[in-house]
């Protein structure tokens, strides 16, 4: 007999993985709601007696990440990390005042700084804010910012728990890339976020963030889904999410590259406890 507690525990899990079904699903991810073939999945049963699939919870995939250290580098050699700075983001942003060393400053309504956790992990970084962004001041908050939301969530984290930025802090016109002029002038300040932040893992989200954090000739759609280095810190490079918007197709390689963003963090973590 289940007491009123473990009914309302049932509920709230039964909740979480609905929105999880749902997330992976947003993703593209397919197998969510049919049986798979393997065992690579866990039953979760609905209130209405349909059986939805969950892929097998991350731990677990954790153990095989494990076991072939090659996939992120060696784990083991002790990592050359960037000089940690004790600047703090106002420090960094009161350098950055009311800026116009670039054009871009013309057309912003705001400055749109870095945004979340100062202890963060894993870091995400976009190209410059949007009509959205630039409204609100804060980065990735329009539809390309829902969905990267969503894709923080599939792995099981929240937007609270990341730090989110851009390699320009203005809004473009017409939404175009900075140019490479204009993200020089720029990324001085996200780097020196960067050293003060060290996050162990940096997503960049498309060309623009990719190329601009990593000399690498190739794009995005050669590199992504490979680990990369910044300065002892482990690059992911993936799909933008307003490219996912236009192409949802691609979304199935962007969890892809989540889940081995996933998989280094956890296991990361195990090796230092
Ligand atoms: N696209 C970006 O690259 N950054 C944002 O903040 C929003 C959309």
């Amino acid at each position: 007999m289940q007491t009123e507690a473990e009914h309302a525990e049932f509920l709230a899990l039964l909740k979480a993985a609905r929105e999880q079904v749902a997330y992976l699903k947003e993703l593209g991810v397919e197998g969510t709601e049919k049986q798979p073939t393997d065992s690579s999945a866990q039953k979760v049963f609905t209130s209405d007696e349909q059986i939805a699939y969950l892929p097998v919870p991350h731990q677990q995939s954790v153990a095989a990440a494990t076991a072939s250290d090659s996939l992120f580098g060696d784990l083991t050699a002790p990592p050359i990390r960037i000089q940690k700075s004790s600047e703090t983001f106002e420090e960094i942003w009161a350098d950055i005042g009311d800026c116009t060393r670039c054009p871009l400053y013309q057309g912003r309504t705001n400055i749109v700084h870095t945004d979340g956790n100062r202890k963060a992990r894993l870091m995400f970084v976009g190209e410059a804010p949007g009509a959205d962004e630039d409204a609100q001041a804060r980065p990735f908050v329009g539809r390309a910012g829902q969905l990267l939301t969503k894709i923080i969530e599939a792995i099981g984290l929240k937007r609270e728990d990341v730090l989110i930025g851009n390699v320009n802090r203005c809004r473009p016109p017409a939404n175009r890339p900075p140019t490479p002029e204009e993200a020089s002038m720029c990324k001085p300040f996200l780097l020196r976020e960067i050293a003060a932040v060290q996050p162990e893992v940096i997503v960049v989200l498309g060309n623009t963030a990719m190329k601009n954090l990593l000399d690498l000739k190739q794009g995005i759609t050669r590199v992504r889904g490979q680990f990369q280095d910044y300065q002892g810190v482990k690059v992911m490079p993936t799909f933008h999410p307003a490219y996912l918007l236009r192409d949802p197709t691609k979304k199935k390689e962007t969890w892809e590259d989540i889940k081995k963003v996933r998989d280094y963090l956890d296991t990361a973590r195990k090796q230092e406890s």
